[in-house]
Formats: C-alpha cells, sequence, structure tokens
C-alpha cells in the first residue's frame, strides 16, 4: 500500500514508499483512509522542525488530519462495524497514564509523554490502511462523507472556545456579544462559522482582499471581514469579549491582548516562532491585571471535542451550504504528494489528499 513518509528532523526528506498493510490486534481497529488534510504541523515536519518516528522505526508515516472507513475490527467489542465512516483522533494516552490521560483527558496530558499519530511516536493517516485504539475514535453520519475531513481542525477551535466559556463562566457573570478571529485560514474560518452558531457578533481580520475568498467565506456566515492591510489592528477602536489568535504571527498576537474589553478572554491557537519582544513586558501584565483579563493557550482536542466537532460540522453545513466545501481549495493523489505539500498559494486555503474518493 502507498505510505506518504518522512525521517524526522531529516529537511525534505518527504516520499513515497510501499508498505505492507498494517494488521490490527485486539482492540484496534483496520481503517481504510480516504482522506488526509495537510495543514502548517505536516509543513514543520518536513522542514525537520519537530516529528518523532515510532520507538524502531527510521521513518514516521505523516498525517493526522483523517476520513476513514472501518475496514477490520480487530476483535473486542469495539461498537465499530465494517465500513463506519469515523474519524479518529491524534493523541494517545502517556506510559504512565496520568490522570488526565485516565479520565480521557491525553490533550491536558500532564507528563508530556503522550503520543500523536503522524506527529510524536505513532505512525498517521497518510497511507492506504492505518490502525488505531477503537477508544479514540468517532463516527461520523454519511452526510459527512466528504467534508468530515475537516472535523480534526474543527476540534482545536473546539477546544479553544469550550475552555474560554468555561473559564469566563466560572468567575463572573458572563454573556459575551462579541468576538474577533484573527487569522482566515482554515481553523480561522471554522471558528468564525463557530462563534457565529453561538450567535456572537464575529470580526475576523486577514491579509487578503476584501473580494478574496476567504474574506467571502467570513462574510457568508454573517461576520464581518476586515482587511489588516487596509485597516491596520492597532487602529481598530472595537473591544470584543473574546478574541481567538490563530495566526501563529508574534506581532498579531502581542496585538490581541489590546483589543479585548474589560474582564476579556484571549485564546491562543497558533505555534510562534520566537522573536525579540516588540512590546513592553510590563505593560503587557498592566493590561493583564488591571483589565482582569484571561490569556491562555490551546493545544490538540481530546475525543469530547471530536464529539461536538461532529455535530457543529452538520450544523455549519445545514446552516451555510457551501461554505464547508469552498474551504478545501486543492485535492491530490497520493502520487501527487510533492505538489499537495507546497504551501497553498494566495487564494488556496485547505489541501486534502485522497487515498479512495
Ligand atoms: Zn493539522
Ligand atoms: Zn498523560
Amino acid at each position: 500500500m502507498k505510505a506518504i513518509v518522512v525521517t524526522p528532523g531529516k529537511q525534505n526528506s518527504l516520499r513515497l514508499e510501499d508498505h505492507e498493510a498494517p494488521v490490527p490486534q485486539r482492540g484496534q481497529l483496520l481503517l481504510r483512509v480516504l482522506k488526509v488534510g495537510i495543514c502548517g504541523t505536516d509543513r514543520d515536519i518536513i522542514a525537520g522542525f519537530y516529528g518523532e518516528a515510532p520507538t524502531g522505526s527510521k521513518f514516521l508515516v505523516l498525517g493526522h488530519e483523517s476520513l476513514c472507513r472501518v475496514a477490520e475490527v480487530g476483535g473486542g467489542s469495539s461498537g465499530f462495524r465494517k465500513g463506519d465512516l469515523v474519524v479518529p483522533t491524534v493523541r494517545r494516552n502517556c506510559p504512565e497514564d496520568c490522570i488526565n490521560c485516565r479520565r480521557g483527558m491525553s490533550d491536558m496530558c500532564l507528563t508530556g509523554h503522550y503520543f500523536e499519530h503522524g506527529i510524536k511516536g505513532l505512525h498517521g493517516f497518510a497511507r492506504e490502511f492505518a490502525i488505531t485504539d477503537h477508544n479514540f475514535v468517532v463516527r461520523l453520519p454519511e452526510s459527512l462523507s466528504d467534508l468530515g475531513i475537516l472535523l480534526e481542525p474543527l476540534t482545536i477551535v473546539e477546544k479553544g472556545i469550550t475552555q474560554a466559556y468555561l473559564m469566563q463562566k466560572s468567575r463572573m457573570v458572563w454573556k459575551p456579544k462579541s468576538a474577533l478571529v484573527l487569522g482566515a485560514g482554515p481553523v480561522g474560518l471554522l471558528a468564525t462559522a463557530i462563534l457565529r452558531l453561538r450567535g456572537l457578533e464575529v470580526h475576523t481580520v486577514a491579509t487578503r482582499p476584501e473580494k478574496s475568498l476567504k474574506a467571502r467565506l467570513v462574510e457568508r456566515t454573517g461576520a464581518k471581514y476586515i482587511n489588516s492591510k487596509k485597516t491596520p489592528l492597532d487602529t481598530l477602536e472595537a473591544r470584543y469579549d473574546m478574541v481567538l489568535e490563530v495566526t501563529g504571527n508574534t506581532s498579531v498576537a502581542l496585538e490581541a491582548q489590546n483589543l479585548t474589553s474589560l474582564n476579556g478572554i484571549v485564546s491562543y491557537l497558533g505555534i510562534y516562532r520566537q522573536e525579540q519582544a516588540t512590546e513592553d513586558a510590563g505593560e503587557v501584565f498592566t493590561n493583564l491585571v488591571l483589565g482582569n483579563r484571561v490569556f491562555f493557550g490551546s493545544v490538540n482536542a481530546n475525543k469530547t471535542y471530536f464529539l461536538e466537532g461532529a455535530k457543529d460540522l452538520s450544523r455549519i453545513k445545514n446552516e451555510w451550504p457551501g461554505f464547508l466545501e469552498k474551504i478545501i481549495t486543492r485535492r491530490e493523489k497520493p502520487d501527487n504528494f510533492t505538489e499537495a505539500y507546497s504551501p497553498v498559494g494566495e487564494e488556496g486555503i485547505k489541501t486534502v489528499i485522497q487515498f479512495e474518493v
């Protein structure tokens, strides 16, 4: 079978290999991979920034965003049947089975020794067949047999927003009205849609022109699009109850803190390159304290967010037909892996590799 692999830590070692299909053990499912989605994490691994092969392997199969069908149940009462449309979560428990991993919250693992399919110590889903633990798999309705590939990036949003609500509601009476989303890639667009579903007034900022696909998709949900090249962030007058930072840009991340209302919250979902501070740290902390603000980071998502995300994916599909379809701007066959993993370009948003149509 075809498998897209890298040698972790080795720049540009991306290649297509021919592998034997894995055999599921008891408690595992054999998955026929339909599609994998590509994001910045994959490109970072290809660039050699991170990524870790499973113990005893010299290579790592890429792919953490997937849509699959159950091909075989490896024994044990999994509750799954051959043919089920499913999405596996990405992270698996640490060997110590810490208190959070043990309770189904490996996204909040305390040891940091967790495993991640396609990223850290476990092969990913960019291959025709894959295996995974049946406890970390969610079933999707047939109506999501194509768009279900967007579930994993959506779970990042689900967690970032759910945790913000939990924190805010536990410390005061909080009835948010407005939200600002910084970035309009797949995660920013999905965040815009989820916040609109929650009834918030949403402004979404990116660098693309007003007529671009990203801008049109933002407006499709009833949110307002702001082109930061025309309207720089430091000229915005509005202050927002919640800010979601998904650009991964350090300057934007700092600016986010000035755009929250009193008692507001900033959820950071990007990966920020190290940069010299361009802001006075004293001002940042004073702004944090005197405004009762919360700045927090969020990564990965456990099965609860996948279950919630599956429902929201259907809601978005029904509310704004065509919105999710347009996020997928490129579809490639596994043989065209080089093109698939190259940057998306000006009007590109999300690339998907189709192992089976
Ligand atoms: Zn991803
Ligand atoms: Zn753990």
